[in-house]
């Protein structure tokens, strides 16, 4: 049966934008204040940023951004898992029905990316209960920085790859949750976006056209067919993965090529490219699916 891919890369005059999407000032528990992050995020090269304070809106506006977008955010915290509202244009109060509150972000034009799940001394902040349960979340933090000297793991992909065998497209997100200086600049997300405005990233990421990095930079994705190229700047080795974590393919190299077969019993395949010490980056997911 002949296959198709279905995947977020479109090709096109765009240009790949680093930003990172959790980020804490002293309006809640940060160290610098809103500006004084813009700046540190400006200096570390950062094309976007977003003040995700714990259930606090942080104002971007008459802020300087440093050259870079501001993307006006928060943290939902109180009453349950946490839940990034990006893109916030109003503050949204906490409440412990969390599909009451991914809803109304959806409705006030942001979207949701459900926070570390792995983070705490159970490695299990956000139960998968609720990730098969609730409805209309965007992504889930596959990597959250501030993880690293937490409890827990900062790694999640194992609920992402979970979720995604069950049907569910939802993007993978990799961002700092910076409180202290230490947390800056770990991970990020790298969007393909055709012009450095709010809306554009927006869009990029809403539509999953962005990978995950903690220091690995992919140059170029390329879908021919059935076959998937990813090339990286600084990899020195790349796999793919299919349906829970089936390993299919691990080439050393600054890239890598999968053709998927027409036989394939999987519904998915993604890449993850490995540089020095704890670099990597991670694809989203290319949706295969079978046509008549
Ligand atoms: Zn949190
Ligand atoms: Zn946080």
């Amino acid at each position: 049966m002949p296959i198709r891919i279905n995947h977020p890369y479109k090709d096109g005059a765009c240009s790949w934008l680093k930003g990172n999407l959790h980020t804490h000032t002293t309006n809640s528990d940060g160290d610098l204040s809103p500006q004084e992050a813009a700046a540190a995020y400006a200096a570390l090269g950062y094309d976007f940023l977003m003040f995700s304070d714990h259930d606090c809106f942080t104002k971007t506006k008459g802020l300087d951004p440093c050259g870079m977008v501001l993307i006006p955010g928060n943290e939902i915290t109180a009453y349950g898992p946490h839940l990034l509202h990006v893109n916030a244009h109003r503050y949204i109060d906490p409440d412990e029905d969390r599909q009451a509150m991914i809803d109304a972000i959806n409705v006030d034009g942001g979207f949701c990316i459900v926070c570390h799940p792995n983070w705490l001394e159970d490695y299990n902040h956000c139960d998968h209960k609720f990730l098969d349960e609730w409805r209309d979340y965007l992504g889930i933090e596959i990597y959250n920085g501030v993880c690293l000297r937490a409890e827990g793991s900062p790694i999640a992909t194992d609920r992402w790859d979970r979720l995604l065998s069950a049907g569910r497209r939802v993007w993978g997100f990799a961002n700092d949750d910076s409180h202290r200086s230490v947390d800056r600049g770990i991970a990020w997300n790298v969007a393909k976006v055709e012009s450095r405005v709010p809306a554009a990233i927006v869009r990029a990421l809403r539509e999953g056209r962005f990978y995950a990095s903690t220091g690995v930079e992919i140059s170029r994705i390329r879908v021919d067919d059935a076959t998937i190229t990813v090339e990286t700047a600084n990899a020195q080795r790349c796999r793919v993965f299919a349906d829970l974590g089936r390993l299919q393919a691990t080439q050393d190299g600054p890239a890598i090529s999968f053709t998927v077969p027409e036989d394939f019993p999987y519904t998915y395949v993604r890449v993850e490219c490995y540089g020095f010490g704890d670099d990597t980056a991670w694809t989203q997911p290319f949706f295969v699916e079978k046509t008549a």
